[in-house]
């Protein structure tokens, strides 16, 4: 039986990022993935600079376009636009990413199967038929992840929904990415920029599912796109990592979405992944997988746990949420969490925490008891 120090399932970011660094720090490492890659995923392909930056290389190669201006706007009306000195967001394409990232973790050294399904028998691994042996499991197979059913792990998460296509490109949206809040429960709408196209898409809380087509025709026409013409029209979950669930054992551990780490404000899942993929693999080469999950709370928590009070603000007091999101001092804070120059608002410090302040008291009014 072939022996690997670890055997990571699912070539998404979380999965090649993990398999990449395992790969660099010298450990035998299998990836695989159930589908034949190149492949494409329901996403927005906006990598955070703050993604990008945790990443030890260049995802520039599959950059299409790079956004330092954010235009928000309320009720598809009140609109205000920030730019930034820096890029805030990458655009990127997740069939064009994921491959990329895959091929490093190749190239790295890591053996990477695509196209060939796990299964998990009496605690082996099983890689198309082919049982080997593996010191860890890393499950980075998504929200519908087989590992975490598996190991009874990560079972009990909260979901959004997702729904996204993509229209020829309007130049007046280069370099600029959109947010319409106060347009979908639990979440907004956006159009962001690709090389020659835009993507548009909605999100918001699991019981929109039934309207999302509706809220995206809506954003269509406000934008003068064709609903009817739209490509790749694509709907997904997103998993919101409940307090109660646990997201690694002695021999398993999750990391991206398998574990539930979205951020339930944006919706953004990469920078998480790429977090969970880096602190599992120190964990993994360490030896010490015990401090894999409490390092990756302390990491995320904070940040998560100001996005759920922004998110409950939003929903509740959108006007008002809008109002301090625009106040002069609240752009320079949400520009450097974006750009990863500060972790998360508890390190907002002098005038800039007089918004976040706001919008926590609102937040905290606004959540269900
Ligand atoms: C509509 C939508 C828009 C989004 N937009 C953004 C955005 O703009 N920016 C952002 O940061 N995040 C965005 N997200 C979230 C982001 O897509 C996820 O957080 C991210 O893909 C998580 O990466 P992952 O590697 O954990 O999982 P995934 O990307 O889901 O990868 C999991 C992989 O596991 C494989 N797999 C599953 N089961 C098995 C098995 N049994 N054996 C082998 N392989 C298996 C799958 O084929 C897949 O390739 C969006 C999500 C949605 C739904």
């Amino acid at each position: 039986m072939k022996h690997f120090d670890a055997v990571v399932v699912g070539a998404g970011p979380a999965g090649a990022t993990a398999a990449y660094r395992l790969a660099v720090g010298g450990a035998r490492v299998l990836l695989v993935d159930k589908v034949r890659f190149p492949r494409d995923k329901p996403c927005g392909g906006g990598v955070t600079t703050r993604a990008a930056r945790l990443l030890p290389f260049s995802i520039d190669p599959v950059v299409e376009d790079v956004v330092d201006r954010f235009e928000l706007r309320l009720d598809y009306r009140s609109s205000f636009e920030r730019a930034s000195d820096e890029p805030l967001c990458l655009m990127t394409q997740r069939r064009r990413l994921d491959e990329f990232l895959a091929r490093k973790a190749e190239e790295a050294g890591a053996e990477f199967r695509d196209g060939v399904s796990v299964a998990f028998d009496d605690g082996n691994v099983v890689v198309g038929g082919e049982r080997v042996a593996a010191g860890v499991v890393i499950g980075a197979d998504g929200v519908n992840g087989l590992t975490a059913r598996t190991f009874g792990l990560s079972r009990d998460h909260g979901h959004g929904v997702a729904l996204e296509g993509n229209a020829p490109l309007d130049t007046r949206y280069r370099g600029r990415l959109v947010l319409e809040l106060g347009v979908v429960p639990g979440g907004y709408a956006w159009v962001f920029p690709k090389g020659d196209h835009v993507n548009v898409g909605v999100g918001g809380w699991e019981s929109e599912g039934p309207r999302l087509r509706d809220h995206l025709r809506r954003l269509c026409d406000v934008h003068g796109i064709d609903f009817a013409a739209l490509n790749d029209l694509r709907g997904f979950r997103l998993p919101y990592r409940r307090a109660s669930s646990t997201f690694a054992s002695d021999k398993v551990l999750l990391v991206g979405d398998a574990a539930g780490l979205i951020d339930p404000l944006s919706g953004d899942g990469m920078y998480e992944a790429f977090v969970s993929a880096k602190i599992a693999v120190e964990a993994v080469l360490s030896g010490d997988l015990g401090a894999y999950e409490s390092r990756v709370l302390a990491e995320l928590g904070p940040l998560h746990g100001a996005s759920w009070t922004a998110k409950y603000a939003l929903d509740r007091f959108p006007r008002l949420t809008f109002a301090i999101a625009r106040a002069p001092l609240a752009w320079g804070v949400i520009s450097r969490i974006v750009r990863g120059d500060i972790k998360d608002p508890t390190a907002a410090r002098g005038l800039s925490r007089a918004p976040l302040k706001a919008l926590d008291r609102l937040g905290k009014i606004a959540q269900p008891a």
